[in-house]
């Protein structure tokens, strides 16, 4: 049988195109190569290959994953930082990857390659033609050049888009298009890890729910995503000064940013809070130090800093903080089940702590699913996976579960 290599950029972009692959090339077998080395940072990459593997399990297709060749991507090019999209850098990133992928359909006896990024309403069809059709011609194989956006294929790609919730990206993949596409903001909340964890909003946190909706897919079990809005907080940075040392503390979520350096005097210590000649920051005293976990919503506030040394009066404090606010944030509950006829409800949620402690490991959750997968088949469990669980519960609170449910929950 005839084989066609297709290479695969991200699960919308293919969520179509291999359809229409599929339907026009019946007698041939497409084995995907998601080879995506140009994608910044590495927890984007393995997003957009979660989501493309979900479409090609979907569609019974194989696909390898290709190797996050980042160093060899920055060194292609080197020298094209500046230009703009659809310049010279991304002529460079298609033959990269198009070169890569011709080889792999050379190993693997493909006689055929095209590519999925043609469905990209951004990229420019005869470019991608042209070197599609270069590379493969070096490799002895043919390029398909099909312009998968005709007759409507853009509309239909929304459409199964949608239907099966696939992560839809908002920049191309590199950090030099990001940096054009975000040129006044102060930081690129798109190439910011915060921690080891998975906060609330986060793109670690969505990788998470994806995984656990990719293990549960393979099982045959339906799936279902709930995205919301909220205000998202992160902390930038901190710092509390004890008379002149610098001590552990922590910071109360929903914090405001301090300009500068807020200098204070302790006026009074009660029995655990501190009286200061300031009045523009409070501070509590605690025996626990672990990051705060909220169990009600805050309001923005002024800054809240939580301390465990001992403080007298007179001491004096140097307070610095800043902290980020995003007022569109997004997360998503996930339902693994029936949500009509669930007799028990199981309870997990995705976000940890910046430390990646306080929350629950893939293992957990793929466990308990695999463990209970008949209950849940039968319509008689649903696993929920509640997103931004711990600054206050957010998405128990945007879940359109049943209010009982929600109340035992
Ligand atoms: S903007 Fe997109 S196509 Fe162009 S170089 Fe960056 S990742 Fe590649």
């Amino acid at each position: 049988m005839e084989k066609i290599l297709v290479h695969i950029c991200c699960g919308v972009d293919s969520v179509y195109a291999l359809r229409k692959l599929k339907e026009d090339y019946p007698n041939s077998q497409l084995i995907g190569y998601f080879y995506d080395p140009n994608i910044h940072p590495q927890e984007e990459f393995e997003l957009r290959w979660i989501e493309t593997k979900r479409v090609c399990d979907q569609l019974g297709i194989e696909c390898i994953k290709g190797d996050y060749e980042l160093d060899k991507w920055m060194e292609a090019v080197k020298g094209y930082e500046n230009e703009p999209e659809r310049g010279e850098r991304c002529t460079i990133c298609h033959d990269l990857r198009l070169e890569k992928s011709a080889q792999i359909a050379k190993d693997l006896g493909c006689s055929k390659i095209t590519t999925v990024l043609m469905m990209s309403p951004k990229k420019d069809f005869d470019v991608l033609k042209e070197v599609g059709e270069k590379v493969a011609n070096k490799y002895g194989l043919e390029f398909l050049a099909v312009d998968f956006r005709k007759n409507g294929g853009t509309q239909i790609m929304n459409k199964l888009s949608k239907e099966a919730q696939l992560y839809h990206q908002n920049y191309c993949g590199c950090i030099y298009g990001l940096f054009s596409q975000r040129k006044d903001l102060d930081f690129y909340p798109e190439l910011v890890s915060f921690g080891k964890g998975r906060l609330a909003g986060s793109r670690e946190e969505l990788l998470f729910v994806k995984q656990i909706r990719l293990f549960a897919e393979s099982l045959g079990l339906n799936c279902f995503e709930e995205e919301f809005n909220f205000i998202g907080w992160r902390l930038l940075s901190s710092s509390v000064k004890l008379n002149n040392d610098y001590i552990p503390h922590r910071v109360l979520p929903y914090s405001t940013s301090i300009n500068g350096i807020l200098r204070a005097s302790v006026l009074d210590v009660k029995e655990n809070s501190l009286i200061l000649n300031k009045n523009n920051a409070e501070i509590y005293l605690t025996t626990d130090l672990n990051e705060p976990v909220l169990k009600e919503p805050r309001y923005i506030t002024k800054p809240v800093f939580l301390i465990k040394e001992e403080v007298k009066v007179g001491d004096k404090l140097e307070l610095q903080l800043k902290t980020e606010f995003n007022p569109s944030m997004k997360s998503q509950n996930l339902y693994v089940g029936n949500r009509n006829t669930f007799v028990d409800i199981a309870v997990f949620y995705s976000d940890t702590d910046s430390e990646g402690n306080q929350g629950y490991t893939l293992q957990d959750i793929c466990y308990f699913i695999k463990n209970n997968k008949e209950k849940i088949e039968k319509g008689e469990l649903l696993v929920v996976v509640y997103g931004s669980h711990l600054i206050g519960e957010i998405g128990k609170r945007f879940s359109t579960l049943h209010t009982q449910v929600f109340s035992e929950a």
